[in-house]
C-alpha cells in the first residue's frame, strides 16, 4: 500500500528505508574521512617531531674544514686494500713510463742511468703502515726494515728489470741510513731483486742524517754528485715522494702515489 508524504507525493515503506540508509552511509563516510584525516595529521606530527629530534643538536665547527682522521684511514684502507685502486694506478703509471723508455735508445757510452728510491717505490712498507694504523713509530719502522721482509712492488720491480735489460743503468738513492744497508740487500734478494742490478746503492751517511737534512737536499746533492763528479747521465728518476726527484739532475720524473706520509 502506498503512503502519502506531506507534499502529497506517494512513497513506499521501502523508499523510506533506503532514504534512511543513505543518510547513515553519508554520516559514516564523514566520520570515516574525519577520523582518517585526524590519524594522518597525527602521523605527520609524530614524524615531524622525530625529524627535529633526529637532527644533531651540536654543529661540528670543523665539519668540511679538517678531515676526520678515522674517516681518512677508511679512505686509505679502501684505496690501498679493499679496492684495487692503488695497484691499478701502479700498473697505469708504470705502463706509461715503460712506453716512454721504449722509445729511447740508451747512449752507447753506457753512462745513462735511472735513479730509483727504495721505500714504497721498490719495496712496500704498506704492511708496517697498516700494522701501526697509519702511524709512524720510528722504533717499529726500524725493526721492520731490519727484518728485511718488505715485499717488492711488482710493477716497479718489472720496470727496474726492463730498464736494465734495455741497457740503462739503475742506481738506488734511499733515505735509509747506511746502518740499514745489509738488511736492505737481504730484503732485495728475498724478493727477487739481485742487488748487483744497481750500479750503486746510496744510503744516508753519518754526515747526512734525516734529522737535519731534508730528503730533497740529500737526494738532489747526491744526484748532482753522480752527474758532475761521477760522470753519470741521469735520464730518469722514480720515487713515491716529490723530494725523491726534486732539485734538478732528475731527467724524466716518475712519481708514484703515496697518500700515507710526506717527506720534505
Ligand atoms: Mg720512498
Amino acid at each position: 500500500m502506498r503512503k502519502m508524504d506531506n507534499s502529497g507525493a506517494a512513497f513506499t515503506p521501502m523508499e523510506t528505508s533506503q532514504h534512511s540508509d543513505g543518510h547513515k552511509t553519508k554520516q559514516n563516510l564523514i566520520v570515516f574521512f574525519t577520523a582518517g584525516a585526524f590519524i594522518l595529521a597525527l602521523i605527520a606530527a609524530i614524524y615531524s617531531i622525530k625529524a627535529v629530534n633526529d637532527k644533531p643538536n651540536v654543529i661540528d665547527p670543523q665539519a668540511g674544514i679538517i678531515p676526520n682522521m678515522d674517516s681518512q684511514k677508511k679512505v686509505l684502507r679502501d684505496y690501498y686494500v679493499t679496492s684495487n685502486q692503488y695497484q691499478y694506478e701502479l700498473f697505469q703509471l708504470t705502463n706509461t713510463w715503460t712506453e716512454y723508455f721504449s722509445r729511447l735508445t740508451p747512449n752507447p757510452n753506457g753512462r745513462d742511468v735511472v735513479i730509483f728510491d727504495i721505500d714504497d717505490t721498490l719495496l712496500s712498507n704498506l704492511r708496517n703502515i697498516l700494522d701501526t694504523d697509519f702511524g709512524h713509530i720510528p722504533k717499529l719502522f726500524d725493526d721492520w726494515v731490519l727484518n728485511a721482509t718488505a715485499p717488492a712492488i711488482n710493477q716497479t720491480r718489472t720496470l727496474l728489470k726492463y730498464l736494465k735489460g734495455r741497457g740503462f743503468n739503475v742506481i738506488a738513492i734511499t733515505g735509509r741510513p747506511y746502518t740499514q744497508e745489509d738488511a736492505t740487500r737481504v730484503n732485495f734478494v728475498r724478493w727477487d731483486i739481485d742487488p748487483s742490478i744497481f750500479s750503486a746503492m746510496i744510503f744516508r751517511s753519518a754526515a747526512e742524517p734525516s734529522s737535519t737534512m731534508t730528503a730533497t737536499t740529500y737526494k738532489s746533492n747526491r744526484r748532482m754528485k753522480l752527474t758532475t763528479e761521477d760522470n753519470w747521465n741521469i735520464v730518469g728518476c722514480c720515487g713515491d715522494q716529490i723530494s725523491d726527484c726534486a732539485g734538478g739532475f732528475a731527467g724524466y720524473i716518475m712519481k708514484l702515489p703515496n697518500y700515507c706520509y710526506f717527506l720534505p
